[in-house]
């Protein structure tokens, strides 16, 4: 199969422009007779469906939550990137577009990125007009802050909890085209197979989680906004029910799934703390901008610490490793997600790891309290005020800044991030790997796209922070619903797709069979503990660090595992009714299938890019080691049998704008 990511001709910062402006348009009576499907409500799917329908489309969105707004999304904490440079300090379109390719490690493709960070700016204006809450300065314009790998402020927020009222945005304008019958709401549905007639997807079947019925729903076209698949590692920072079923399903139909084994391991979360958890929580990026990542530099001091012996704050200064300000002074605590959290491992590696597991580092804010705090009582005109003043001054800015999430900190922990550091240690938190998707965002089944983190996107081997959302508003809002006009376009003569097709009716009944099978297999172990077990292989050797000896180990015991699963689980309850355990059942058996194409992907890889490391390639220093040469491509798969090895299709990137270089924070 030869794939073609169908990147425009012309100079890369008028690709788009050109593109847009020549390519095919349906007219408005021909939108109202086509119909979309839209999976997902999360910011990539509700902006998507909100958008398709006020164009004038027939829209049908689903998703498995009981609102859209229960999407996934709600959970972003820390921004989204836009190129305004409102700080004047040297940001533009170019730099936006370099710092993503360069973030990613090279492994991405440039149009889609100029693309990104060309839309990245009418994503704020539009988020804006929607009443989106940003912060601001005190004189009124947008507020920014510094998120990794960047040496600019180009993050807007609201406070820690940009995500939800982004989504609350993109909510208000699908509920509008939901009121005017554009779009019509299913809620509390599972997309469980994509259908395909004559090659094109013309529908999907769904089980409504309430009644346990298995529906038919046609359309001209399907845009998948179905989110990441972190969870595949069990415990991540992802809301629990993210999965990859929709996507995965697709791939079982023919769609290619790109870069799967490139997982983002976010630096900053609360360290596991037992076997039971089953939930990780993330300290935002956005903490880095004023909190200084150490350790303590004498093994002594770690020992006490770990006994009790010792608190953070009785480490002398001279005695902490703030590791990343000595081994990245260019970039300090704002060096880019995988550099970090590599380097909080080799901290804890070799034994300075401050908690009973030793595995968690310091996140620290007093010397950013005191700063605040100093200057606070100089604009108060304070004369000599005390050490304990300056403290309270400096954390009422500290708690303005990020009050939610050390609120959040102190819940879960019952320390006071206030007085004495966090302590954090890297977790799974983002997905770089999709569904392959050209520049159009089709897959390679005709009229069938996919957006947001469910594509294998714009991120390389690595994104940068608060670029998820500016990614997948930017999907929804402005990419999709100029290019699926490219498909639609040559669809105005096709009638409503008829549900009672063959296709429809053997897809169906292979989705009942599915369902059904599991429910007889009668075995004796939970869905949830397969999931649990997953985990720890794919955390174990397809982690924050690779090799070959662990990747193959890790493919054997997924297929023993897959094995067993099929022999053993217990699924309680019936077909035809609410059943979330025979839900999870069908998200842990697509679990166990990606999980195995990972540990493929990460084996073909021979290289260390972004978030994948294989440790057979690093330089002498311990950074990652690319292979130019040899692995410049994506990695797109086509696996729709487990009984076969899976094919590997590559595409190519070509780099004509942008150097590459070796990635360097120093
Ligand atoms: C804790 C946390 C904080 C984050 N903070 C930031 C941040 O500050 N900035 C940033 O840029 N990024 C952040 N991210 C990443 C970002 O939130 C996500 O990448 C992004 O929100 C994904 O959006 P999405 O629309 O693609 O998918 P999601 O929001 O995951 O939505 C997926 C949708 O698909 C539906 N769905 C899925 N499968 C099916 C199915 N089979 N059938 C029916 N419906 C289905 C779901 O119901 C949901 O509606 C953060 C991530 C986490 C975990």
């Amino acid at each position: 199969m030869k794939l073609d990511g169908k990147v425009p001709t012309g100079e890369l910062s008028e690709k788009w422009t050109q593109y847009r402006g020549t390519m095919n348009l349906v007219a408005p009576n021909n939108k109202r007779r086509l119909e979309v499907i839209v999976v997902g409500s999360g910011l990539a799917g509700a902006s998507a469906a909100a958008t398709l329908g006020e164009l004038g489309y027939k829209v049908k969105c689903f998703t498995f939550h009981d609102s859209p707004r229960r999407a996934h999304s709600i959970a972003a904490q820390g921004g989204i990137n836009a190129a305004k440079n409102y700080q004047n300090d040297g940001d533009s379109v170019y730099r936006l577009f370099y710092d993503t390719i360069k973030g990613g490690d090279y492994r991405s493709r440039e149009a889609n990125v100029h693309r990104l960070a060309e839309a990245s700016r009418t994503i704020i204006d539009q988020a804006v007009a929607q009443g989106v809450p940003f912060a601001r300065e005190y004189g009124g314009l947008l507020a920014n802050r510094s998120f990794g790998g960047v040496q600019v402020s180009r993050t807007f927020y609201a406070r820690g909890q940009t995500g939800q009222q982004l989504l609350i945005g993109a909510y208000q304008s699908l509920s509008r085209q939901i009121s005017m019958g554009n779009v019509t709401m299913y809620n509390r549905h599972e997309m469980l197979d994509v259908v395909k007639i004559d090659g094109k997807a013309r529908g999907i079947i769904t089980r409504n989680l309430v009644t346990g019925a298995i529906d038919r729903h046609s359309a001209h076209a399907v845009v998948l906004g179905t989110g990441g698949y972190g969870n595949v590692f069990y415990l991540s920072t992802n809301a629990m029910n993210s999965n990859v079923t929709a996507a995965w399903r697709a791939t079982k139909r023919g769609a290619l799934m790109a870069n799967p084994c490139f997982t983002q391991i976010h630096p900053t979360c609360i360290p596991v703390s037992g076997e039971y958890q089953s939930k990780l929580t993330l300290m935002s990026e956005s903490l880095r901008n004023d909190g200084r990542v150490w350790v303590p530099g004498k093994k002594d001091d770690v020992k006490a610490i770990r006994e009790g012996r010792l608190k953070a704050t009785d480490i002398a200064e001279e005695d902490r490793d703030y590791y990343l300000e000595r081994r990245y002074p260019a970039f300090g605590n704002l060096v880019p997600r995988d550099v970090a959290s590599r380097a909080a491992k080799v901290a804890c590696d070799e034994g300075h790891g401050v908690n009973a597991t030793g595995l968690a580092v310091y996140l620290d804010f007093a010397s950013a309290i005191m700063r605040y705090g100093k200057s606070e009582a100089h604009s108060k005109g304070m004369v000599n005020p005390s050490e304990d003043e300056i403290k309270l001054l400096g954390e009422k800015v500290v708690e303005a800044k990020y009050g939610n999430l050390f609120e959040m900190y102190a819940k879960i922990t019952g320390e006071d991030p206030y007085k004495s550091p966090m302590m954090i240690y890297p977790a799974v938190h983002y997905t770089m790997g999709g569904l392959w998707v050209d520049y159009n965002l089709e897959t390679n089944i005709p009229g069938l796209f996919a957006v947001g983190e469910a594509n294998f996107s714009d991120h390389g081997a690595n994104r940068l922070g608060a670029s998820a959302l500016m990614q997948g508003l930017a999907d929804g809002y402005f990419v999709i619903p100029y290019t699926i006009g490219q498909f639609l376009s040559n669809e105005i003569r096709t009638p409503i797709i008829d549900d009672q097709q063959p296709e429809f009716e053997a897809a169906e009944k292979a989705v009942k069979d599915r369902l059904a099978q599991f429910i007889n297999i009668k075995g004796k172990q939970s869905v949830e503990s397969f999931h649990r077990r997953l985990g720890k292989i794919m955390w174990e050797y397809c982690g924050m660090s690779r090799n070959e000896e662990g990747l193959n180990k890790a493919r054997k015991m997924i297929q023993e595992l897959r094995a067993e699963f099929y022999s053993d689980v217990f699924v309680p309850g019936e077909l035809n009714e609410y059943n979330p355990e025979l839900e999870k059942a069908g998200r842990v058996a697509d679990f166990l299938e990606l999980g195995e194409l990972m540990v493929v992907d990460a084996l073909d890889r021979q290289e260390s890019c972004g978030g994948h490391f294989r440790e057979e390639y690093r330089t002498p220093e311990g950074e990652a080691m690319r292979n130019d040469k040899d692995f410049t491509y994506v990695s797109a798969w086509e696996w729709t049998d487990t009984t076969a090895d899976p094919t590997l299709h590559k595409e190519e990137l070509e780099f004509e704008n942008v150097e590459l270089k070796t990635r360097s924070y120093k």
